[in-house]
């Protein structure tokens, strides 16, 4: 993905002039590296959600590039998506709206063959029952409805649809959130064995950093439509550069407070800015205690600080001697 944006116009009078502009995703880039899970995670609006849906062409971007598998994809018609549909798939959030009450399981795991038309009826209901117990579901629950299913069984059935024509990348959507927190460690390690053995490669967008932190071999941070951190799971964790990063971390509850020594509990002011009208230059600075006057004039690179580990700060934490002249020099 490069220099990716999805701006949704804002429209008036009987012309629909537009007038202005939401800007959901502005300017990210990143890659997903065969293999890997990368973690997509930030507040609710900064735009991860409309980034998973980008890479999945469900929205077209406004400008910017996809290329999957060395295929360009950002302005494929539907038509010429159709084989890509095998091979990049989702897992959405809630799995109580996304499988339809009237269908059976059977229907359900087996709707993406019927749409691809790539087997027999009699095949069709061999391969979904192979794949229910892949999932950990029983082959004889093929004739029953989502309303019989708890939570998991349900995002079970959700991941098994996902899985019916062997994709290779997989976004998913908050994959557990909907979900107990005693299920959710349960779908997470059936996501990882999955991946495993299928060599499936996934982004997973998330609100819980802890949730990532399980599963995810790099992480990407999103504020207001901008990528502000990426870097190894090891070292976004350990010693996160930007101060969001390390105010969301410092969120995450941990279970023996002893392992919180020298990381407080950061309390954000205010509210997200609304993505009509961001904060210039570093989007985050209404809300940093570290803003200076630059912070407010120049927007700060993304600056690659440590093998692996890039962010965009004028004043990142926890960053190498010389990381502040690097960035300035950048800028
Ligand atoms: Fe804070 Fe300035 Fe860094 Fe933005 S650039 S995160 S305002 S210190």
């Amino acid at each position: 993905m490069t220099d990716l944006r999805k701006h949704f116009p804002i429209t008036s009078g009987m012309l629909r002039r537009q007038v202005a502009a939401v800007k959901a995703v502005d300017d990210i880039s990143f890659s997903v590296r065969k293999g890997e899970t990368l973690g997509v995670v930030g507040e609710s609006g900064c735009g991860k959600t409309t980034t998973g849906r980008m890479i999945m062409r469900l929205l077209e971007p406004s400008a910017g590039k996809i290329v999957f598998e060395g295929h360009d994809i950002t302005h494929m018609k539907q038509r010429q998506l159709r084989p890509l549909r095998r091979d990049i798939q989702m897992i959405f959030q809630d799995p109580y709206s996304s499988l339809n009450p009237r269908h059976t399981v059977g229907a359900i795991v087996g709707a993406p063959f019927r749409l691809q038309k790539v087997k027999t009826e009699g095949g069709i209901k061999k391969a979904v029952q192979e794949i229910l117990e892949l999932v950990g579901l029983n082959p004889e629950h093929y004739n029953r409805y989502p309303h019989e299913f708890s939570g998991g069984q349900r995002q079970r059935i959700g991941v098994a649809r996902t899985l019916a024509l062997r994709p290779k990348l997989i976004v998913a959507d908050e994959p557990v959130s909907a979900l107990d927190v005693s299920i959710q460690a349960q779908v997470v390690n059936l996501l990882e064995d999955l991946q495993d053995e299928f060599g499936l490669t996934y982004v997973v967008i998330a609100h819980d950093l802890s949730v990532v932190r399980h599963i995810a071999d790099r992480v990407a941070v999103m504020y207001l439509g901008k990528i502000v951190e990426l870097a190894d799971r090891t070292s976004l964790y350990e010693s996160p550069m930007h101060p969001y990063t390390n105010a969301l971390l410092s969120a995450v509850p941990v279970p023996d407070p002893d392992k919180r020594k020298g990381r407080e509990r950061i309390r954000l002011q205010g509210d997200v800015p609304s993505p009509l009208n961001p904060p210039p230059a570093c989007r985050f600075h209404t809300r940093c205690w570290k803003a200076q006057e630059i912070c407010k004039t120049v927007e700060p690179p993304m600056v690659e600080l440590k093998p692996g580990h890039q962010t965009a700060c004028h004043f990142p934490e926890n960053a190498p001697a010389g990381a502040a002249e690097t960035v300035a020099k950048s800028a």
